[in-house]
């Protein structure tokens, strides 16, 4: 049997097939929580990590196949966690994308799909999950935004635009529950190697011709004084803090994990 902390509670962690998402997932299964996955990749693969994930930490898991940019898939998302388990306990919106390029050269659609899976996406899963949260007087909602939520970076217009925006929806979210048990916090990491971030390193690799360790070592170099990439592992460890009795009083923060990049 399980009795970690958060046994019996249900975890909705949006991306989760991948990197910080996963992450995050395996780390709130590791303390009892039931898990609905979500995000994109090969469904054999995605169909084995739900089980695995179920068997290794003895949890309860489903899989929704929405899509982050659809109002109509979102929502049936959510009355399938609400059929299965009987809601949300924990909400984390971290499903996101990225597009490199200067303001004038960047492609509408890229912009528009940005502030959808980004932004608008935790508009819909929060607006969905909060009356069960709110009847329950016990929720978290976690914003994975970005050290871009907190500061801006070249050539990213839409993302630091939704991080930002997502950072603001923190605020009003933990205003908005501000008297009762639901929390609603954001985390902004800095550079964390998975495969959003992997693309940008291979894409500048080839721009200097140069190795790809040598790329890496110069992205960090640039913004994140450490000169290390923060972990999903330790993306996930805040996250079980936020689920906390400890952290009941942590409402509306916009939390870096970036290596000292903010700090700057
Ligand atoms: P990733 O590419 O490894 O994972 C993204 C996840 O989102 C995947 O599961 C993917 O399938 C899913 N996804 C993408 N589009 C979707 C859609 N339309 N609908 C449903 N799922 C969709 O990226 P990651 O680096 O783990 O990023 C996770 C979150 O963390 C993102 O919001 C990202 O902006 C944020 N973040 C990442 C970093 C970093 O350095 N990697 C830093 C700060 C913030």
């Amino acid at each position: 049997m399980n009795t970690a902390m958060l046994q019996g509670k249900t975890a909705l962690v949006t991306g989760s097939t991948s990197g910080i998402g996963l992450g995050i997932a395996r780390a709130l299964a590791a303390q009892g929580a039931n898990v609905v996955f979500n995000g994109f990749g090969d469904a054999a693969q995605i169909a084995a990590l739900v089980k695995d994930v179920a068997a290794e930490f003895s949890v309860e898991t489903d899989y929704s196949n929405a899509d982050m940019s659809k109002a109509s898939e979102i929502e049936a998302m959510m009355a399938q966690a609400q059929k299965r388990f009987g809601g949300v306990d924990i909400l984390v919106n971290n499903a996101g994308i990225q597009h490199v390029a200067n303001i004038e050269d960047f492609p509408a659609e890229k912009w528009d799909a940005i502030i959808a899976i980004n932004l608008t996406s935790a508009f819909h899963t929060s607006r969905l999950a909060l009356p069960g949260m709110k009847a329950k007087n016990w929720g978290r909602i976690i914003n994975l935004a970005s050290v871009h939520g907190l500061v801006g970076s070249a050539q990213k217009s839409a993302y630091v635009a939704a991080k930002h925006g997502l950072v603001g929806f923190t605020k009003v979210t933990a205003l908005e529950t501000a008297k009762t048990g639901v929390t609603c916090n954001a985390i902004c990491p800095g550079w964390v190697l998975t495969p959003l971030v992997q693309k940008q390193v291979d894409d500048r690799a080839a721009r200097d011709g140069v190795a790809v360790e040598v790329a890496k070592a110069a992205l960090l170099a640039e913004k994140q004084p450490s000169g290390e990439f923060v972990t999903p592992e330790e993306l996930g460890a805040l996250a079980v803090f936020f689920c906390s009795p400890a952290a009941d009083q942590v409402r509306g923060v916009a939390w870096n994990m970036d290596g000292g990049w903010a700090a700057q």
